[in-house]
């Protein structure tokens, strides 16, 4: 099946006389008929759902689809998309463990990794996602566990390099983790550059019209485990807390998923909700439509704005000229996502007022909407940052945020003309 059909038929296909939408498993908890049934699947010598902390059906044939759509072998749905980079990295680190990961990545994923990650003992190391191999290398250490970076960035929308990525990862013995959460698997299947792991903050593209949060973990099942097993003791060594079972032994290459469902879910218990599962099932259906609809009405309203004198610069990689046009020919030929980063002359003032004066397109924190919606995180979500501060995290203090929704093309070009000519 190619994606679109995916995007509606995998991961449940009802059987005679079974609903023909996807069922919403309401249920904390199953019936079994003997206290042996049961044992057995605390012992994971079974498969079965026993409490939703830990497993859901509807919420299984999400993740099915999704990792349909993504060519993986495996993926659960978490509760937020924080929730899942989290349990990704921490599925595969410990205290003394360290990561190296592009700077350029969302501020959320940089504070877990800069701030709480380094807490819990876990280091990190930054990087220019656009330096050379050589430069890259001398990021790794022989504690490195992970190699992390998102196919377009959020705000910057730049373009990774997945399969440079892939190979430092690799020469290193580590997987590389990929946040492909602006592309989706309609744009762009890290899997098939290279990467191991792909994260997505289903909140975005997917459920697709502000409905809920969410996230997603999908293994591609490629990573061998065993081939580095000093490096990744929690997958290779036995776990006490299952009898000492193994988990890349006994389930092979679903054992990393089985991993983070049956020890890291079961602890920390960010599990999504099956009402949400079911919304992001129903955003899924759309998915392959929508995400056409955002990349053209975005690459008018690019090359609008490239055009017009009151704007300072454009970044958006379907644009021939962007820095990352080259890129975006090569792992994105149908098209990036519909956000664009830009800047009006003037700075900050002039952002301010500009955003204020729009009435079709709104102001919110929130990305990849069905409606057109804008933030300046100078202004917003990197308030508490000075402008010096603001260009050391990557973005600059005059970038403005727009994600193009699905209005018609030529409304939203109305709106911002009318209101670049107020500033
Ligand atoms: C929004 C976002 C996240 C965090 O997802 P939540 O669902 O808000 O927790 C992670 N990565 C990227 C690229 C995002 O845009």
């Amino acid at each position: 099946m190619n994606v679109e059909t995916k995007c509606l038929h995998a991961g449940y296909e009802p059987q005679n006389g079974e609903p023909r939408q996807l069922p919403i498993y309401q249920s904390t908890t199953w019936k079994y008929a003997s206290s042996n049934d049961m044992g057995k699947l605390f012992d994971l010598e079974a498969a079965g759902y026993f409490y939703t902390r830990l497993q859901n059906p509807t919420n299984d044939m999400v993740a099915a689809k999704l990792a349909a759509l993504e060519g993986g072998v495996a993926a659960m749905l978490t509760s937020s998309g924080q929730a899942a980079n989290f349990f990704a990295l921490f599925n595969i680190c410990e205290t003394g463990s360290h990561i190296v990961a592009s700077s350029a990545i969302y501020g959320g994923t940089y504070n877990l990794l800069g701030v709480t990650m380094k807490k819990m003992g876990i280091d990190v190391t930054f990087v220019d996602q656009d330096a050379s191999e050589e430069e890259l290398a001398k990021a790794f250490r022989p504690n490195t566990r992970a190699m992390f970076g998102e196919t377009i960035t959020n705000p910057t929308v730049s373009v990774l390099d997945i399969e440079k990525f892939a190979r430092l990862a690799h020469s290193h013995g580590v997987p590389l983790i990929v946040d492909n959460t602006f592309a989706t698997p309609v744009n762009c299947r890290p899997i098939e550059f290279g990467a191991d792991i792909v994260t997505h903050s289903t909140t975005k593209y997917m459920d697709g019209h502000a409905v809920s949060v969410g996230g997603a973990i999908i293994d591609s099942g490629n990573f061998d485990w065993m081939a580095h097993a000093d490096k990744f003791p929690g997958l290779t060594t036995p776990d006490d807390s299952y009898h000492g079972l193994i988990y890349a032994e006994k389930f092979g290459k679903l054992g990393y998923i089985t991993k983070a469902t049956s020890q890291l879910m079961r602890d920390l218990g960010s599990i999504q909700s099956p009402q949400n599962a079911f919304y992001l099932n129903t955003g899924l259906e759309s998915l392959h439509v929508r995400m056409q609809r955002h990349c053209e009405n975005a690459m008018k309203i690019a090359q609008f704005l490239a055009a017009n004198d009151k704007v300072a610069w454009v970044n958006y990689p379907g644009l021939p000229g962007d820095k990352y046009h080259d890129l975006c020919e090569k792992y994105l030929p149908n098209g990036s996502c519909g956000v664009i980063a830009f800047a009006v002359k003037g700075g900050r003032d002039k952002a301010i007022a500009f955003m204020d004066s729009l009435k079709l397109a709104t102001i919110a924190t929130h990305v990849a909407d069905a409606r057109t919606c804008l933030l300046h995180p100078a202004s917003h979500t990197h308030r508490q940052l000075s402008d010096e501060q603001l260009r050391e995290a990557g973005v600059a203090p005059d970038l403005i945020r727009l994600s193009v929704g699905l209005e018609n093309a030529d409304d939203l070009i109305a709106d911002l003309t009318q209101a670049l000519a107020l500033v």
